[in-house]
């Protein structure tokens, strides 16, 4: 299901350009536009999901190819090494600013923590 006004489902149908770096029948990944780190690449579904918290119980299978994706990202990124940081920012205070599930990869360089 797409949602016509949302910016990832765009991405996604190539309706809006990306630097696609991975894609198959239920995941779209693509570099960030303002990336933070040397590798920042964003995973998301085809199907428009408005956030973590509009999962459930029967997204369990759509939950684990985004974080196998990732990994797999990172791999072919060649992050496994030195290491790399999965995130998915959730509602307002979690920061997130486009409402279409996405977990972010990044890496390349030493990540600080905590969050602000
Ligand atoms: P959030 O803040 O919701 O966790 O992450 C959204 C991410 O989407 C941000 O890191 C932002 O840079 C990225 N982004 C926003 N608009 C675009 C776009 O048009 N193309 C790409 N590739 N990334 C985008
Ligand atoms: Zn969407």
């Amino acid at each position: 299901m797409r949602d016509p006004s949302c910016l990832f489902c765009k991405i996604a149908a190539r309706e809006i350009p990306a630097a696609i770096v991975h894609e198959d029948e239920r995941l779209v990944a693509f570099r960030d536009i303002g990336p933070h780190a040397p590798v920042h690449v964003l995973v998301v579904p085809r199907d428009h999901v408005a956030s973590l918290d509009a999962t459930d119980e029967g997204d369990q299978g759509l939950l684990g190819a985004l974080l196998s994706a990732a990994r797999e990202i990172a791999r072919a990124e060649g992050l496994s090494e030195d290491g790399y940081r999965t995130v998915i920012n959730t509602g307002a205070d979690g920061g997130q600013t486009v409402h279409h599930l996405h977990v972010h990869v990044l890496g390349g360089r030493s990540l600080g923590w905590p969050p602000g």
